[in-house]
């Protein structure tokens, strides 16, 4: 398909899920596919995300990929060949809002932006520009893991340690986090989240009854 840049018809692709999920591999597969069709391709990731390595991309599953951390999405417009066909971000729910701008402006050069990132934080909340990105997204694959307590396909990701619970972003590994089935991550907050917003809901109806009467 042609367009204005180039030949290429840029597009967007989205893969996401919980932690162990196989997000990373799954965009090391389709990396590395691209690169046995001779596409020039660059990955970055946020460098807030030095887990493994502070340049690789790694699964945990220990495939891996050289990449560019950078700290802003702006950056990767900064390190960008001229000849970049795919663009890789892994992580990609770590970026601000401006990571949007950035994947349309790759997207409509006719650059094939392949973004993994995890859907919910551990609470169940979308997390950062996601929502969006799956909007815009031509090609969305949403996966799942393993259930670490019973083996059943798991979406959610649980953070083991109740004391951290106050920071959507704490970054770690198996020590803090686990996969978990939507039964066995039964997330408590989520029921006290839900007694107060019915409590107000409650409220504001008896308040506008009696503003009525
Ligand atoms: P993600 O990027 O989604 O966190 P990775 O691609 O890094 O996931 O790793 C996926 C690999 O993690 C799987 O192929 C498997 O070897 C390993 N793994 C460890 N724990 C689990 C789990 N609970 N469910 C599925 N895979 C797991
Ligand atoms: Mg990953």
């Amino acid at each position: 398909m042609n367009n204005f840049h180039g030949g290429l018809s840029g597009c967007v692709e989205v893969i996401c899920g919980p932690m162990f999920s196989g997000k990373t591999e799954e965009l090391i597969r389709r990396v590395r596919r691209a690169q046995i069709a001779r596409q020039k391709v660059q990955i970055f990731k946020p460098a807030i995300d030095d887990r493994y390595h502070e340049t690789d991309i790694v699964s945990h599953n220990s495939l891996k990929i050289e990449g560019t951390p950078v700290n802003t999405a702006a950056e990767i417009l900064e390190n960008l060949y001229d000849s970049t066909r795919v663009v890789g971000i892994d992580e990609i729910q770590f970026f601000d809002e401006d990571i949007i701008i950035v994947v349309k402006k790759l997207s409509r050069r006719g650059i094939r932006v392949i973004c993994a990132g995890l859907d919910q934080d551990f609470r169940g909340t979308p997390f950062g520009p996601i929502p969006t990105l799956l909007c815009i997204a031509d090609r969305i694959e949403k996966i799942q893991a393993i259930c670490t307590v019973c083996g059943n396909a798991a979406s959610r990701t649980y953070r083991k340690d109740p004391e951290s619970n106050s920071d959507q972003v704490l970054v770690g590994e198996n020590d803090l986090y686990e996969a978990r089935c939507a039964i066995h991550w039964n997330y408590d907050q989520e029921d006290e989240d839900l007694r107060a917003y019915f409590a107000l809901k409650k409220n504001m109806v008896d308040e506008s009854q009696t503003t009525t009467l």
